[in-house]
């Protein structure tokens, strides 16, 4: 298996930094700016690991950049490291102050320099796993619970024209996992998921809120749209065949509660209680089925 390599932006007005840099980097992917209007189209369209970042250059400098990359969403989280030959306190304070992690003088020493250059590059990746812990349910590879109600209150505060909010509970799931062993539950979990996922958009928030249970919210241009969608999804569900450890087929069922933002409804609570009182419906009328309640 090939590995990833963490891409590091090296930013000096001085080739020759640069040469020297690549040579000390090579277990990284590269990529080089000499200037820092340069720098920051790359950060933000490349979106490296790390940033080596020169202070002294013409037009905007290194400060400048660092305070700019700060500021955009995209960026602020790409770690700094500042390279200068200033080595004044207020110029290194100046660094750190505007969010840089590490703060190197030139001339500098080889080891030294790529052994900080990987301890952040550990840290990144610390981070990026923490967060995703955070975020994301391990097993179904979709946002957790706590993500759902943050971005989905985010959305209801935004939009709410057109919003809908789905339900979702596997058929008779406890069945599933006494009959065929947790393995299988997890794999069961893991398909719809993904199954569902592939029908909704970027925008869509889809979580796992619960043991079994999904939930979406997202805009749809009408009632007959967001049935049809959901009809489309329950049907990919019933097609799905399962193979057990012991390789045996099994099939699922879905049902379904769906819901609309309209003028009783202030509070996404309020939202997501209905289309659970649509879902208990679809599930005593026999399960298996999409219910809508407007
Ligand atoms: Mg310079």
């Amino acid at each position: 298996m090939q590995e990833i390599k963490e891409t590091i932006l090296i930013v000096d007005d001085a080739p020759t930094n640069i040469d020297i840099l690549i040579d000390l980097l090579s277990d990284y992917d590269i990529v080089v700016a000499l200037d820092g209007s340069s720098a920051l189209e790359i950060a933000c369209e490349g979106n490296p690991d790390l940033i080596l970042l020169d202070i002294m250059m013409p037009n905007i400098d290194g400060y400048e950049v660092c305070r700019r990359l700060k500021n955009m969403n995209h960026t602020k989280d790409i770690p700094i490291i500042f390279i200068s030959a200033k080595t004044d306190e207020d110029s290194i304070e100046r660094a750190y102050e505007l969010g840089g992690m590490d703060y190197i003088t030139k001339p500098f020493k080889a080891r030294e320099l790529t052994a900080r250059v990987k301890t952040q590059i550990k840290l990144k990746n610390l981070l990026r796993n923490l967060n995703y812990i955070a975020y994301y349910d391990y097993l179904t590879e979709v946002y957790n619970r706590r993500s759902f109600f943050e971005l989905a209150n985010k959305m209801f505060d935004e939009e709410k024209d057109n919003l809908y909010t789905v339900m979702i509970d596997i058929d008779e799931f406890k069945k599933i996992n006494d009959t065929y062993g947790h393995p299988t539950g997890d794999k069961v979990l893991k398909v719809v998921a993904q199954t569902i996922k592939k029908s909704l958009l970027r925008n869509d928030i889809f979580a796992r809120i619960g043991g079994e249970e999904f939930a979406i919210l997202l805009h749809c241009n009408s009632n007959e749209e967001i049935i049809q969608k959901n009809e489309l999804i329950r049907q990919s569900i019933e097609n799905l065949e399962v193979d057990t450890d012991e390789k045996i087929i099994i099939k699922l069922t879905i049902s379904s509660g769906v819901s609309e933002v309209n003028s009783d409804i202030d509070t996404l609570d309020s939202l997501l209680k209905r289309a659970d009182s649509a879902l208990y419906e679809a599930k005593s009328n026999g399960r298996n089925r999409v219910v809508f309640r407007a």
